[in-house]
């Protein structure tokens, strides 16, 4: 179980990344969804031991994270939003190199591991060849290969999907379902059918602070009967999005399919059973309503 408990991060700048964020995270995976500039790298970064928060604490089962951060390392697996350079060296040289940066000293052992992460991330083909050369999608399976030797028992992997074509993102996923449920692995992302396929609890982080916390299926119950569904021709959206609020509009054989949130139906809507991208925009939708409301106060 990982504990962070009213986490805060202020950038020198001034920028309040993170503001008084509490999560519980049990083993499995865990979705943190939010809109970029939300604070997720930032949370990330921080539970990695790559910067240390303003305020808060963080545990993982017995360590103080914090106070103890390279007993959390060594237990570790990260794959950051960045994976940086790509160097000209090939797939096995890299890992067997990271392998022995984890401390796996022993070469026999060392070739066990190497040799069994390159078959599980299907690069076992490639794994010759220059990371340099590798498709986004095998970049990012490199990326997991590599966060889980030495068997951590707390992943993250930080928006993994981005910029990868449908199968690519498939393949990833799939390689992160077979995790297993013994493992922390917190996946950050802005693409809710990432958390919607495989995560058994999420969190929606906007602004810094969690908006919204739970199993998927028991917040797409929550906002039954409170979403609407109209089709429209394209001219009308200005118009819907002064009357109501529409949470999303999407085009649909030339037409738009808006989805709007409202209390009771409203005239010409018909009720939709929500899905999880309906959860995320009405809580977006929240969240900027209620920050738009403290700052008319603030005036
Ligand atoms: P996300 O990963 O959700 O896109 P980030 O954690 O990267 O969010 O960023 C959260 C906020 O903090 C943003 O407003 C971003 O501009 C700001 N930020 C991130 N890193 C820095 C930094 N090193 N210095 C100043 N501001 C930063």
């Amino acid at each position: 179980m990982l504990e962070i408990t009213n986490v805060g991060h202020t950038y020198p700048n001034g920028t309040r990344a993170l503001d008084n964020v509490t999560l519980s995270i049990p083993k499995g995976m865990f979705g943190l969804l939010g809109p970029n500039g939300a604070g997720k790298s930032t949370l990330m970064r921080t539970i990695a031991t790559l910067q240390a928060p303003t305020t808060g604490s963080i545990r993982f089962g017995e360590i103080d994270v914090l106070a103890e951060p390279e007993r959390l390392r060594r237990t570790l697996g990260y794959l950051p939003q960045d994976f940086g350079v790509y160097p000209r060296v090939s797939a096995y040289q890299m890992l067997d190199h990271m392998a022995v940066l984890k401390g796996i000293a022993h070469g026999k052992q060392r070739r066990e591991v190497v040799e069994h992460l390159l078959n599980e991330t299907n690069l076992w083909a490639v794994r010759g060849k220059a990371i340099a050369g590798f498709s986004g999608g095998m970049r990012q399976r490199f990326g997991i290969a590599q966060a889980l030797i030495g068997d951590p028992e707390l992943i993250i992997v930080d928006e993994p999907t981005a910029g990868l074509d449908p199968e690519e993102r498939n393949r990833f996923l799939n390689l992160l379902a077979g995790i297993g449920e013994n493992v922390v692995v917190i996946l950050s992302t802005h693409i809710v059918e990432d958390v919607a396929d495989l995560c058994p609890r999420m969190a929606v982080l906007a602004g810094g602070r969690v908006q919204l916390e739970g199993a998927p299926r028991d917040l797409i119950a929550s906002t039954k009967g409170r979403v609407w569904q109209r089709t429209i021709p394209h001219q009308q959206l200005a118009e819907m999005q002064a009357i109501h609020e529409v949470i999303s509009h999407r085009f649909f054989a030339g037409e738009i399919v808006v989805h709007v949130l409202a209390d009771s139906q409203p005239n010409g809507f018909a009720p939709v059973s929500g899905g999880l991208e309906d959860v995320y925009f009405v809580t977006l939708a929240e969240t900027r309503r209620a920050a738009a409301a403290a700052a008319a106060q603030a005036a």
